[in-house]
């Protein structure tokens, strides 16, 4: 089978350069370009150089139009207004569209909906295993514990990170609330600040700690009276994100369209 040709949107990003780097070092997969904003500083250098690889004569460009045609698959780790453009070039495309970028918005969410009519779309807040993992975890503890367990979720991120909570923050909610059979737009408490009164039963509360290098780490707390079950996971590399991302694009070759999630990629169902 031929190799399975990757684009990078948002090649000089933070996480663009590391799926750049994974990509030409995963075996049946080669880069076939990356994009960027017109005023990232970098259109015009070698995109191998820029990811720490040496030369690959592909030149970053400005134009996701012209490298997502010639792309299988493009992977996403952008922001939700470059999203709106990319998601339309890959469907248009029929390439495999791995998005990763998170704070995504309805009209967003909807881009991607229609996406999926014409090709293979994976979303996920957090590519990891270990992240869809404690997803399905979250989920089944979810449903075996009642209102008297408090579920709380604490997250942590490097001092650059722009939204809050995480994405993986709120699919761990969702996750829980699912499993407990509630709706976490209702029981959500994303801030609280003065006198906020008693916990109220069955809110899911977020905590968000912002500082250093830290690049992802995330609690579940479940407490009761006289007990409590903390769920954590901690991401040391950004590697885990990318490589997760490489493999929803190999999985995306040969899928009908539709909207799917890692834990489709990953067979956790
Ligand atoms: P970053 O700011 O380092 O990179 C974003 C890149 O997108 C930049 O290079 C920026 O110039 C580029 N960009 C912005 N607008 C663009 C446009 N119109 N066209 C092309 N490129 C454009 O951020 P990052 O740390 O790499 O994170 C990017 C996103 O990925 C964030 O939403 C973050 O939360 C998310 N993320 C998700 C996962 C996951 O596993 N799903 C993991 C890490 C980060």
């Amino acid at each position: 089978m031929d190799a399975l040709r990757i684009g990078v949107v948002g090649c000089t990003g933070r996480m663009g350069r590391m799926v750049a780097r994974c990509v030409d070092q995963t075996e049946g997969c080669e880069l076939a370009g990356g994009t960027d904003r017109a005023d990232c500083g970098a259109i015009g250098r070698d995109l191998g150089e820029l990811a720490g690889i040496g030369p690959r004569d592909l030149i970053i460009s400005d134009d996701p139009a012209a490298m997502i045609a010639k792309a299988d698959a493009v992977i996403d780790f952008t922001t939700p207004e470059a999203l709106l453009r990319h998601a339309e070039l890959a469907a248009q495309a029929e390439a495999g569209y791995v998005v990763g970028t998170t704070g995504l918005g309805a009209e967003q969410q909807a881009a991607l909906e229609r996406a999926g009519l014409h090709t293979a779309v994976v979303q996920a807040a957090n590519m990891s295993l270990g992240v869809n993992l404690l997803l399905a975890l979250v989920e089944r503890v979810g449903s075996a514990l009642d209102g008297d367990y408090d579920i709380e979720i604490v997250e942590m991120h490097h001092r650059h990170k722009v939204d809050a909570p995480s994405g993986t923050a709120l699919a761990l909610g969702r996750a829980a609330a699912k499993g407990r059979g509630i709706d976490l737009e209702k029981a959500a408490q994303k801030v609280r600040d003065g006198h906020t009164g008693p916990r109220r039963r069955g809110d899911i509360g977020f905590a968000t700690l912002r500082g250093g290098d830290v690049v992802g780490d995330h609690t579940v707390v479940f407490a009761a009276d006289g007990e409590r079950i903390e769920l954590t996971h901690k991401a040391s590399t950004r590697e885990v994100f990318a490589r997760g991302a490489i493999r929803a694009a190999l999985w995306c070759r040969g899928k009908p369209p539709g909207l799917y999630t890692m834990r489709d990629v990953l067979g956790l169902g």
